[in-house]
């Protein structure tokens, strides 16, 4: 009889565990079925602020596979609307709700994997009486949010709270729909993510275009006329919205594991050893969004959800479990993220973050152009390093600036993931012709700065 594996969670880390699972064990040796509690498989949230800006037209764009094409082609169950409610490890089985049907189902499992993403931080003022007020975790979020912008009375004021690299997107999304933005910041600055003075020439841009960047101003509350959101209260006074959008960063979804006793690391998501199995509990793995990973510079546990982690983490548990060997090395943390022209990229630790690791070390920036001075559509481009002390080893690095800035960071993070030391990287042969870069790229210029910085102290 085949064996049975169950994937709760339909989406990047659950379905490559799915389909590479699948492409090493055929129908008659292991059957496979998901639960995903939303419409969709396989969908890109990442996608969602382009498809509410207009530029993507269709929702269906965003959707990889759907789970016809997982029935059909490759003969993976998905069971949609159908939401776990409890995983019993003595039985080896799970219990789910059907939430159209209201129906509950019991299915036994060999393999278990637990894929059940993250979800966006409710703050407490969050209120279910206020329409007008939405997240933009899932497609269906994104549909509501289009919705209301298309409903008439159109709204013409947005704000956007939190500034993360969902808060910058979806600032840039309402603006190019032709909405004044602000965007309410707690922290000083937008883009923790980065260090402070690079958010701050985040904020600057996000100003010269148009977006009202408020920080330091803590959001206490909502007001409504007639049931619509009217105002967004904070400790400065009201802000007049028409719609709100929330992006205040997501939590992993433990619940289900806690509940099952699954291990729950000390970031608060789901511990995994390197081939994502979950350590202690035979035939459960586990990846995505509500799993922490091994920061590869701290050698900390941390928990960073991106799509990029959820999709690697997924088929390394699919090519496991489908009798291979493969690991998950860890991350560093390399991120991009555009507001309207501007870009960002990140990698490895922050400031903060190379602190509170012991780290003693030295930080330079460098300004300079993404293009030959003489070159047109020449922009200013600033670089960040942040170098051990006094080995000179790369232990993060931050871009801001305009065009061919932010995957310019992926030169940075491979430095970072081998092990160089900035005064390697200044050798480093990277591309130049004047389109593209000044004679000394902008990361050359930068590791040339943190060499003299280390010297110097
Ligand atoms: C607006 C936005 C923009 C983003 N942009 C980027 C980007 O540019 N780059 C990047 O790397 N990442 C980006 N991300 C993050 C990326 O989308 C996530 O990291 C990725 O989707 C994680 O995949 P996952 O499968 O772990 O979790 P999810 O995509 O959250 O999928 C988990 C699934 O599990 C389902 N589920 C949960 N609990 C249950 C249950 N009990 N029963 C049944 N089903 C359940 C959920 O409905 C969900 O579909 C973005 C996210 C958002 C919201």
């Amino acid at each position: 009889m085949a064996e049975r594996m169950i994937v709760i969670g339909g989406d990047a880390a659950g379905m490559s565990a799915a389909s590479q699972a699948r492409r090493r064990r055929d129908r008659s040796e292991l059957e496979i079925v998901a639960f995903e509690r939303g419409h969709f498989t396989s969908y890109s949230a990442c996608g969602i602020p382009y498809w509410v800006s207009g530029l993507v037209e269709e929702r269906d764009e965003l959707i990889a596979r759907d789970p016809k094409t997982f029935r059909d082609d490759f003969g993976i169950e998905v069971r949609t609307r159908h939401e776990v409610t409890a995983i019993d490890l003595d039985r080896r089985e799970v219990l789910a709700r059907d939430l159209d049907g209201g129906g509950e189902v019991r299915a036994g499992f060999d393999t278990l994997v637990y894929a059940t993403g993250a979800s966006p931080v409710q703050p407490d003022w969050a209120r279910d009486d206020v329409s007008g007020v939405f997240g933009v975790q899932t497609l269906d979020d994104g549909a509501a949010l289009i919705g209301w912008l298309e409903r008439e009375p159109r709204p013409r004021r947005a704000v956007v709270v939190g500034g993360g690299y969902v808060g910058v997107e979806m600032a840039e999304a309402l603006v190019q729909r032709g909405l004044s933005v602000q965007l309410v910041e707690q922290a000083d600055q937008p883009m923790s993510t980065v260090d402070p003075d690079m958010g701050e020439l985040v904020a600057d841009a996000m100003r010269a275009t148009g977006i009202g960047v408020r920080t330091g101003l803590q959001v206490t509350g909502l007001q409504e006329r007639d049931g619509r959101i009217s105002a967004v209260v904070t400790n400065e006074g009201p802000i007049p919205a028409d719609v709100v959008v929330l992006g205040l960063g997501v939590r992993p979804n433990t619940a289900l594991a806690e509940a099952a006793g699954l291990p729950i690391g000390p970031s608060g998501a789901v511990r995994t050893d390197r081939r994502m199995r979950v350590p202690g509990v035979p035939g459960v793995w586990a990846a995505g969004d509500c799993v922490e990973s091994l920061h590869r510079v701290s050698g900390m546990p941390v928990h960073i959800p991106l799509g990029t982690h959820a999709n690697k983490q997924g088929r390394i548990a699919g090519i496991n479990i489908g009798g291979g060997y493969a690991t998950f090395p860890g991350v560093i943390g390399t991120a991009v993220t555009k507001v309207c022209e501007l870009e960002v990229g990140r990698t490895g630790l922050r400031e903060r973050d190379a602190r509170e690791a012991g780290f003693e070390f030295v930080t330079v920036l460098a300004q300079s152009t993404n293009r030959a001075g003489y070159y047109p559509g020449s922009r200013p481009m600033t670089v960040k390093l942040i170098a051990e002390r006094p080995s000179g080893r790369l232990l993060g690095a931050q871009i801001v600036g305009w065009s061919e800035a932010a995957k310019r960071i992926d030169a940075l993070a491979v430095a970072l993931w081998n092990g160089m030391t900035v005064d390697e990287m200044t050798a480093l042969d990277l591309g130049y012709a004047p389109p593209y870069a000044p004679v000394w790229d902008p990361v050359l210029i930068a590791a040339r700065k943190a060499v003299d910085a280390l010297a110097a102290v």
